[in-house]
Parts: structure tokens; C-alpha cells; sequence
């Protein structure tokens, strides 16, 4: 006989703890099944971790740039690898326990350790258990994907779960993959020490992005010594006794590499292979996302589907707001839905790239009449008085309704000062609502006003 709750919850990511809060504060009974860590991939192998170790590589980076700024160390810049890793391990339990005391905390929850699977659409088995709900909520997240690419299943990859165990410098890191999670531990893996060189498909990194941003990223990172081998169109993998060789097959430069460690960063796909949802005749699309309707729900009635598995999103923000979407909709009588959503996010390089909304590449595409203002960093106080005027920030906008179509700031605190973007978007305001306000005083954010009294047709 199935264990009875109001709601089941699986994954303890970046929804599904928030959401066990709401429903459980709203008088139900939850079960909330993990099967490893609390806190998901943001807090144990993603954001958190990850972005505590480029904050470690930054004060490196700054150390070795002491004197340009009058500043004398003696003796050389050293970086002690196990105690930066032991940081970033602190960070995460640290946060792994608080969110362990507030669920242990929940009145009316049942958390399950185990690997929930469905053997009917309202029954799931964990362990020796079998449980059911008439509410059940997916959060399985995904994990590193590991493509099929020749000599990869004889060589020791790194994904970004297992880099993070090293406990030592790698010598020489190939990271396979230039797009936001390999750029990232790129750049702090060159800032401790280590020969990096980033192996990329595309003809550029990042390729989403525009191609201003990807050509100013690359400098960037070449700039710090960083290889960078794009157009890697064969890349396959041969074992030697010390090293692994990469065949990177580019149209230019060496056709291999010899590197101490390789890291796979060429995408993500979801947890959903084994959850069991043919039993529960849910839907996925052909690479196993699940499929879900503008308010999250999956085609099987009583089913919910947040955060990465839903292909809805890809980041911890997006993940806590299908769990708003889910909670305004189901326990406040609000009407959210997903397509109100507007898409911020940031690359935590450094500098970081704070974007949102379209790429100029999108505007054009959309058709629509545009106004496009640019400005580079170094025309930028703040960045100027903190020697730091890499990169640029630009604004595109539709010409008729003056509404901002999206932003990118590459350049110091673009990962903070695109807020100002995001929610004059979010207000729905025209953007010469900037105009008037009065920003402070030498920050990245008061160019904002400046940049779209810019705006010109292009
Ligand atoms: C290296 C890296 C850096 C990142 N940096 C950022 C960043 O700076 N900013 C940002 O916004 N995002 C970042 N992300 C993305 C972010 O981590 C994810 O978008 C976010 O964690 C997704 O949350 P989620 O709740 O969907 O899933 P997850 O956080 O992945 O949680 C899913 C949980 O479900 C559990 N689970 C899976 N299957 C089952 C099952 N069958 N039974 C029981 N439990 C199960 C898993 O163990 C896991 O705990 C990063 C990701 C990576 C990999």
C-alpha cells in the first residue's frame, strides 16, 4: 500500500525546497525525495562553488596586477590549490546545512532520501517504498552531458562535478566546450596557474551571443594567455602515459594538444532517463526534456515539471520562478505563466557579461525597426578609476514602442548593473523613463541613462 501525502515533490534543487515551503505553510503534506545532495547542482557542483572559485582567482589575477595600481607585495603571488578548493567546499556546505535546518524545520514534510521513479501517474517508487500524491512536482535538474566523441571512454574527463574534486593544479587544461560553464573555469584554472587551452566547434565562443561580444570575450581571455582553438571540427581523444592528446582538427594551429586534464563542458542534459515517466505517460521532447504548457504543467493532469528538466530555463532564477509561477498560480488564485518571463543572465568571466532579453542579432531578425546605442568601458568612470575598461555595453530598442528589446554589459559589474535594464523591461516603460532618473555617482549603472539617450537607428 502507496504512502499517502498531498503533494510529492522530486529533486531538491532550486525549486523544489521553495516550493515544499509553500505548500507544506499551506497546511499539505509533502514528501520531497533527493537522492543526493540538498541544494541541487546550483549550490553543490554549479553556481555556488564555482563562482567562490572565480572570486579566489580574481584576488590572484589583482595580486599579479598589484603594481599597476602602486601597490607593493613582496615575494611572489603563490596560490595554495587545496586551501582555494577547501573555500569553495565551505561555501557550499555551509549553505547545504542552512537549507538542511529549514526543511528539517517544516511542519508536515517528509524528506526521502532515495531515487524516486514512477510505476504508475500518481505513484512513485523510492527504495523499498512505493509513495503517491495527486500533486507531484518534478525538479530533476540534469547533469554534464558526455557526448560520444571518439576515445573519450579511454581517457579520465573532468565534468564540472568531478573538477571540483582536484586536489591539485592541473598542469595543462583543455576545455572542450567554449560556451558559459567551460569560459568560467577556463579563466580561473589560467588565474591559478595552469596552461589552459579552450577547444570549440563553433568558428566563435559563445556562439549565442553577438559576434562583437564573442570577438571582445576571446581577446579577453587570449589577453590572460588563455589558448583558444575554435572551428575544432574532429575533436577525439587518445590516451599516452602522462597526458592526454587532443585532436582538435582546427583550421589553423597545431591539429593536437597534449594536455594534463581534460574537461568536458559541452552542454547539459536532464535527469530524466531513469524517473520512470513512459510508466507515468509523460511527455518529453527528443532529447528528454519534459514538455510542459505556458503554466508548467506537463500533458498528465496533477504533474509539474521546473526548473533545467523543463528546457524552460537553464539557471538557478529561472528554476525559483517556475516554482513562483507554480505557487502564485496554485495557492494564491494568481494567473502566471512562463511567456511574461523575461530572460536575464550572466557569465561570471571577468569581467562578467551581464545580458537580457534579445541580441542584436534577434532584433534584427524580429524585424522590427531598432535603435541601437554602444558604448565602450573605457568611456565608463567607474571602469576607468578602477583600470578595468575591457568590453562594453550596448542597448538595442524597438523604434516605435521605445520599449527595450535587450542589453549586453561585457565589462566590470555588468553582472550587476544590467538590473537597471532588466527591470525598466520588467516595468514595461519606455526607455527615456532612464532619462530622468538620477543615478549614483561613479557607479557602472549611471551610464545606463546615457547609453539610450544614445539610441540612434541601426
Ligand atoms: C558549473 C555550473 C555553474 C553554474 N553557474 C550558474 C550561475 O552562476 N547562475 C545560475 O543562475 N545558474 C548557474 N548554473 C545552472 C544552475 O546550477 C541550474 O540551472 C540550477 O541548479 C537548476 O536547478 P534545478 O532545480 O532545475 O535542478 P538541480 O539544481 O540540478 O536539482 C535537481 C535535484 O534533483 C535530484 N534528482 C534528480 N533525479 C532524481 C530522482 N529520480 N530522484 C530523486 N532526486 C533526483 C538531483 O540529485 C538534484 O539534487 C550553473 C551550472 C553549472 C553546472
Amino acid at each position: 500500500m502507496a504512502r499517502s501525502f498531498d503533494a510529492i515533490i522530486i529533486g531538491a534543487g532550486q525549486a523544489g525546497p521553495s516550493l515544499a515551503g509553500r505548500l507544506t505553510a499551506a497546511g499539505m503534506t509533502v514528501a520531497l525525495v533527493e537522492r543526493q545532495f540538498l541544494g541541487g547542482t546550483c549550490v553543490n557542483t554549479g553556481c555556488m562553488p564555482t563562482k567562490t572559485l572565480v572570486a579566489s582567482a580574481r584576488v590572484a589575477h589583482q595580486a599579479r596586477r598589484a603594481a599597476d595600481y602602486g601597490v607593493v607585495l613582496s615575494g611572489s603571488i603563490g596560490i595554495d590549490f587545496p586551501r582555494v578548493m577547501a573555500r569553495a567546499h565551505k561555501v557550499t556546505e555551509t549553505s547545504r546545512g542552512n537549507l538542511e535546518r529549514w526543511i528539517g524545520g517544516m511542519e508536515r514534510m517528509t524528506l526521502l532520501r532515495g531515487h524516486a521513479r514512477f510505476e504508475q501517474p500518481n505513484v512513485l517508487r523510492v527504495g523499498d517504498e512505493t509513495i503517491t500524491a495527486p500533486r507531484i512536482f518534478i525538479n530533476v535538474g540534469g547533469r554534464a552531458n558526455v557526448p560520444d566523441m571518439p576515445g573519450v571512454g579511454d581517457i579520465d574527463y573532468l565534468t564540472n562535478t568531478s573538477i571540483l574534486q582536484l586536489d591539485t593544479l592541473p598542469q595543462h587544461l583543455a576545455v572542450i566546450g567554449g560556451s558559459y560553464i567551460g569560459l568560467e573555469f577556463a579563466q580561473m584554472f589560467r588565474r591559478f596557474g595552469s596552461e589552459v587551452t579552450i577547444v570549440e566547434r563553433e568558428p566563435r565562443l559563445i556562439a549565442r551571443e553577438d559576434e562583437d561580444v564573442c570577438d571582445t570575450m576571446r581577446a579577453i581571455l587570449e589577453a590572460e594567455g588563455i589558448n583558444v582553438r575554435t572551428n575544432a571540427n574532429c575533436i577525439a581523444f587518445a590516451r599516452h602515459t602522462d597526458s592526454i592528446a587532443v585532436k582538435v582538427d582546427c583550421t589553423s594551429g597545431a591539429p593536437e594538444i597534449m594536455a594534463s586534464h581534460v574537461l568536458l563542458a559541452v552542454g547539459r542534459r536532464p535527469n530524466t532517463d531513469d524517473l520512470g515517466l513512459d510508466k507515468a505517460g509523460v511527455n518529453m521532447d527528443k532529447r528528454g526534456y519534459i514538455t510542459v504548457d505556458d503554466t508548467l504543467a506537463t500533458n498528465v493532469p496533477g504533474i509539474w515539471a521546473m526548473g533545467d528538466c523543463n528546457r524552460r530555463g537553464a539557471f538557478t532564477h529561472t528554476a525559483y520562478n517556475d516554482f513562483e509561477i507554480i505557487a502564485a498560480n496554485l495557492l494564491d488564485g494568481d494567473h502566471r505563466s512562463l511567456s511574461s518571463r523575461i530572460l536575464g543572465y550572466a557569465l561570471y568571466t571577468d569581467p562578467p557579461l551581464g545580458r537580457v532579453g534579445m541580441t542584436d542579432a534577434q532584433a534584427r531578425a524580429s524585424g522590427k525597426p531598432l535603435l541601437i546605442s554602444k558604448r565602450p568601458m573605457s568611456r565608463v568612470g567607474r571602469a576607468v578609476e578602477r583600470d578595468e575598461t575591457q568590453g562594453f555595453m550596448k542597448v538595442v530598442a524597438d523604434a516605435n514602442t521605445h520599449r527595450i528589446l535587450g542589453a549586453a554589459i561585457l565589462g566590470i559589474s555588468g553582472d550587476e548593473a544590467i538590473h537597471g535594464i532588466l527591470d525598466l523591461m520588467n516595468a514595461d516603460q519606455p526607455y527615456e523613463t532612464l532619462k530622468w532618473a538620477v543615478p549614483i555617482h561613479p557607479t557602472v549603472s549611471e551610464l545606463l541613462p546615457t547609453l539610450v539617450g544614445d539610441l540612434k537607428p541601426g
